[in-house]
């Protein structure tokens, strides 16, 4: 794969990774879609990566098909490089005995960060190793995972990775629902329900965008209360925070950009969603 991309760049050509743990979807697509614009030589790496996955989480069940993901990729990027190592290969010693991992300080600590123990570890480090590995100069990756590109520009920019990240908006169902590979564990009536998260953050951005709230608390109340009308839904968090600094603020200034995020279960299905708002000046 190095070698590839070496040679690629050598040729001068733009190289572009969109980094994916497969089960791909049309969210998946358009960063795909995004990526062809930033390049001319596209690689989409698939794993799912063991370190993301925190203990008692879906690692052993997450969806895998690859056949269907390169058939695709085919229809929308035919000149593709799909990347799919296996563990060895990220891992060589074993990721119980890999023993250097990339950490951000503070960007981690709250929203899925105070939730999911070592997620974000395993996040950049396999970020870092597969910008190592496929030396893009752009990589593409979902604002659905908000707190994931923040950190993993954080990363890039620290470690001088030298690469462009570029963050593609949430790709919805008509319902509202953000697109996820972790949708098909839902029942019918959960997927129903599930419709709770978007119109919770959409909900706090309409208190900030038409009705100038400017308390966090105000805004949490409001998501929770939407999030509870789902009577299968069990809430992990709602919450506000500086999109910058991803921590919570007393008041929102005008002009400020805040993150509401909101993570909820249906059983033991994990589900995220979450939108970036700017506050007006009143
Ligand atoms: P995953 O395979 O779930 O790890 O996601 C791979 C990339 O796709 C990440 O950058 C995600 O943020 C992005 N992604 C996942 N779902 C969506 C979606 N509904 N809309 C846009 N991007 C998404």
């Amino acid at each position: 794969m190095r070698a590839r991309a070496d040679e690629r760049r050598r040729e001068g050509r733009r190289s572009v990774l969109v980094p994916t743990m497969g089960a791909l979807h049309e969210g998946h697509l358009n960063l795909v879609r995004e990526g062809l614009r930033h390049g001319d030589d596209l690689t989409v790496s698939i794993f799912v990566n063991p370190t993301q996955f925190s203990p008692g989480e879906d690692y052993g069940r997450y969806p895998r098909r690859v056949d269907d993901d390169v058939a695709m990729l085919a229809g929308i990027a035919p000149h593709a490089t799909v990347f799919v190592p296996d563990e060895v290969m990220m891992y060589p010693a074993g990721r119980e005995r890999n023993l250097t991992w990339i950490e951000v300080d503070e960007l981690t600590e709250h929203l899925c960060g105070a939730h999911r123990p070592g997620h974000f570890r395993g996040v950049t480090t396999i970020v870092g190793m597969l910008f190592n590995i496929c030396r893009p100069h752009t990589a593409v990756f979902g604002l659905k995972d908000a707190q994931q590109f923040v950190i993993l520009k954080r990363m890039t920019s620290d470690l001088h990775f030298g690469v462009d990240l570029v963050g593609v908006p949430t790709v919805r169902e008509e319902s509202g629902l953000a697109l996820s590979s972790r949708n098909a564990y839902l029942s019918d009536e959960e997927r129903r329900q599930a419709t709770v998260l978007s119109k919770s953050v959409f909900a706090a951005e309409y208190e900030v965008v038409r009705n100038g709230e400017r308390r966090p608390e105000a805004l949490v109340n409001t998501m929770t209360r939407i999030l509870e009308g789902a009577p299968d839904a069990s809430i992990q968090y709602a919450e506000v925070v500086h999109a910058g600094t991803l921590r919570p603020m007393a008041q929102i200034q005008a002009g400020d950009t805040i993150l509401a995020a909101v993570a909820v279960f249906f059983r033991t299905t994990r589900l995220i969603d979450s939108v970036f708002i700017t506050a007006p000046s009143d």
